[in-house]
């Protein structure tokens, strides 16, 4: 057992705090890491305020997690001390069921383990995240970051970046494809970088009209304010695909129009209430579809981190010290982020 300094929220009104607990002795397969940065995800904040009805507390949010390893179980192949590595939302999963069988860890059909919020395999207990300065995972679900990248910039990858590059893969982003991503910030920033370095031509739909010029720094060929109806309808039926990474319910219609035939929205922000149903003739008249996606597999998320690493992509990054994390939080709500919120651990450590 290990002391770990942590914060956590101890019911659904009140701010993040410090938290003193105890990671678990090192298993077989286990992977000792001492955090260096861990993001700031908007799921952080609805599991915090128990949004989505789920949260056991105290909960120690975190799941964007860039460390070194310290520790390896004696069973460990992959890993050694001073590995620089990652963990995202999966610490495990049945690893024997048809999905994780195909290394789709992330649709288990007898529950995966999240990395906060979780209940151990084993011992039953709830797991803690990465707003803490160590954390224990085998090394199953332990991934590796390429050294050229940032240690802070790599860190919103192992959440923002493979929820966004798993469905561009899966629905084809590249080049020939128009593909717009909804709502610019963690999600929607990362969405822009990777379906630009896979070749799409990417288009922005943002609420924030003073985001339109980082929205093309970053990659952007075109940027539509959404609650303009004259920019949306200049864009009516010419979409591949959308990927809305919005955090609050909100009409879906006004999107939906700009698909081509046969084309889908793929929703992956996670609102705590649902969105208003969108009207049936807006998708049966161009067969179109609406889907959802969540995060990615453990290969995947490696063959994302490898991308990244080729292309030498990282997130626009705002570090605060895990004291700031309540204030972080408020411009959260406020989309004030540019674009992801990134604590650095060693404010814990001293
Ligand atoms: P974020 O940084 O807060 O970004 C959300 C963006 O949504 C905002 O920057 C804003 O963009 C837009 N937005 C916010 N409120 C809006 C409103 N009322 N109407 C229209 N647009 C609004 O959040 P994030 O960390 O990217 O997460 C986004 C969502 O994805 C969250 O719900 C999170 O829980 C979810 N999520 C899902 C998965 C998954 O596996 N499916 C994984 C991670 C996160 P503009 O200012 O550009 O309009
Ligand atoms: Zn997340
Ligand atoms: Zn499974």
């Amino acid at each position: 057992m290990s002391t770990t300094h942590g914060y956590a929220a101890r019911d659904s009104q009140s701010s993040l705090a410090p938290f003193e607990f105890q990671r678990r002795s090192l298993r077989e397969c286990d992977v000792q890491i001492d955090v260096l940065y861990c993001g700031v995800c908007h799921s952080d904040l609805h599991q915090a305020r128990n949004e989505w009805n789920n949260t056991i507390y105290p909960v120690v949010p975190g799941h964007e997690i860039v460390g070194r390893v310290a520790q390896v179980g004696p069973g460990v192949t992959r890993y050694k001390s001073g590995d620089l590595v990652g963990v995202g939302c999966l610490v495990d999963s049945c690893r024997t069921c048809a999905s994780c069988a195909e290394g789709l860890e992330q649709y288990c059909e007898n529950g995966f383990v999240l990395t906060y919020n979780g209940a151990d395999r084993q011992s039953g207990e709830m797991t803690f995240g990465g707003y803490s300065t160590r954390i224990v995972v085998d090394e199953a679900f332990v991934l590796r970051v390429p050294d050229k990248l940032d240690p802070a910039g790599a860190a919103p990858l192992l959440c923002a970046g493979i929820t966004t590059y798993s469905p561009l893969r899966q629905w084809g982003a590249g080049p020939g494809k128009k593909v717009g991503i909804v709502g610019l910030g963690g999600l929607g920033h990362m969405g822009v970088k990777l379906a630009r370095a896979m070749g799409a031509h990417v288009v922005l739909f943002t609420t924030s009209p003073s985001k339109v010029e980082d929205a093309k720094r970053l990659g952007a060929h075109e940027v539509v304010i959404s609650k303009d109806p004259a920019q949306m309808q200049a864009h009516a039926n010419s979409f591949d695909f959308l990927l809305n990474t919005v955090a609050a319910q909100h009409d879906l219609n006004p999107f939906i129009e700009l698909l081509k035939r046969d084309a889908t929205m793929t929703l992956v922000g996670a609102p705590g209430h649902d969105h208003p149903s969108p009207q049936v003739f807006n998708l049966i008249f161009k067969r179109r579809r609406l889907a959802g996606s969540l995060i990615g597999g453990i290969a995947e998320t490696q063959e994302m981190l490898d991308f990244c690493g080729e292309h030498g992509i990282t997130s626009d990054i705002e570090v605060i010290p895990m004291q700031k994390i309540n204030e972080a939080y408020e411009r959260m709500l406020k989309s004030d982020v540019k674009y992801r919120f990134v604590i650095d651990l060693d404010s814990l450590r001293q």
